[in-house]
């Protein structure tokens, strides 16, 4: 063995004896919670880190799970259900500070995102194809109103007002269980990453030097990309009505539903909506879907900390003020439509 090969075989040998050298790299991690896949996918300079931080993340999102949790019969959440028909419901400061805010939405979009929408909500089962008749509607559809819920600020109770009310975050928890995922990722010094619950998502910062490229989906193809939108620091929602349904002669049965009429809402086949956090676009991706183009992007045009690009039914791709191109084009005549 000459000196030199010698030497760089001690040079290797050192490296492995360091314990876990570091190897800055992307890591990525998926799990199914909150009845839906969750993603990671960060930077790490080391990958022990990285490991232990997406371990967080998780954990987190299993926290929250078994907080909100409307499936979960022992879940905070499933005792205001169950017993704030009768009286004030104590939960932690944490669900309702959640719950109150999710009536500001309910308050800026007219009762289009509403919580009690579980009142009428629980009617439908798509994996088992049932759906309310119109009788089951009317009989439960006034107990969908955000405003009958009793929130005592001092003592973090909630009090329904109305007989048959329910709620269920399924709408605003997995936007919020992302923020605190990016939170927990930057409290341990990640500066590129992206957390995604179901429809919701959430960039912190960007791709190495250059956006993230985040995909809209066709409503009919999961394979075919509507547009891509250049990406970084920013949190973005999605809603569609091919996420949770069942077709019935000739309907489309789907789990975005309009408060005023209790059925599933068609005026688009999906709504993306871009904010700073993904509890901000997954509150608003709901009300997006349910107002529909016209009434929607005058909302989000007045706010502007929010854009959206929405899927019309005839194929149309609509975009706020905020992403479309600089020359002014009317919104129909030149809108660009997606075949089907
Ligand atoms: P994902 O669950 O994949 O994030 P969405 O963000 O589109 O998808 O949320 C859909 C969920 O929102 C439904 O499953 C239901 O729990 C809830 N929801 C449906 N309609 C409303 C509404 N009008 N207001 C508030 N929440 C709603
Ligand atoms: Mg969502």
């Amino acid at each position: 063995m000459t000196v030199r090969n010698a030497w760089v075989l001690s040079l290797l040998a050192l490296a492995s004896a360091v314990p876990h050298a570091a190897r800055a790299a992307w890591m990525e991690r998926t799990e199914a919670i909150m009845g839906t896949r969750v993603y990671v996918q960060l930077w790490a300079d080391d990958p022990l880190k990285g490991n232990a931080a997406i371990d967080a993340v998780m954990a987190e999102m299993h926290r929250i799970d078994a907080l909100m949790s409307h499936y979960k019969p022992d879940s905070q959440l499933s005792q205001i259900n169950a017993h704030a028909n009768s009286g004030p419901v104590q939960v932690d400061k944490e669900l309702f500070d959640l719950i109150k805010l999710s009536t500001h939405y309910s308050q800026i979009t007219e009762g289009a995102f509403d919580i009690t929408y579980a009142s009428v909500g629980y009617l439908y089962d798509y994996r088992r194809h049932i759906h309310p008749t119109e009788a089951q509607i009317r009989k439960a559809l006034p107990a969908v109103n955000w405003r009958n819920m009793l929130l005592d600020e001092e003592h973090h109770t909630v009090r329904f007002e109305h007989s048959g009310m329910r709620i269920d975050l399924g709408g605003i928890g997995k936007g919020y269980a992302v923020d605190r995922g990016v939170a927990i990722l930057k409290s341990r010094a990640i500066q590129h990453a992206v957390v995604t619950a179901g429809g919701d998502s959430r960039i912190l910062g960007d791709h190495l030097g250059r956006p993230w490229l985040v995909a809209i989906r066709h409503p009919d193809n999961p394979k075919k990309v509507v547009t891509r939108i250049p990406l970084a620091d920013t949190a973005m929602s999605t809603s569609g009505d091919y996420e949770r349904y069942f077709d019935e002669k000739g309907v489309r049965y789907h789990h975005i539903i309009d408060p005023h009429t209790g059925h599933s809402a068609s005026k688009v086949r999906s709504a993306t909506v871009l904010a700073p956090t993904a509890t901000q676009t997954d509150g608003m991706s709901k009300t997006a879907f349910v107002l529909g183009p016209e009434k929607a992007l005058e909302i989000i045009n007045r706010m502007p900390e929010y854009d959206a690009v929405f899927v019309c039914p005839d194929g149309r791709v609509l975009y706020s003020n905020g992403l479309r191109p600089p020359v002014p084009r009317g919104p129909t005549a030149t809108s660009p439509r997606v075949p089907p």
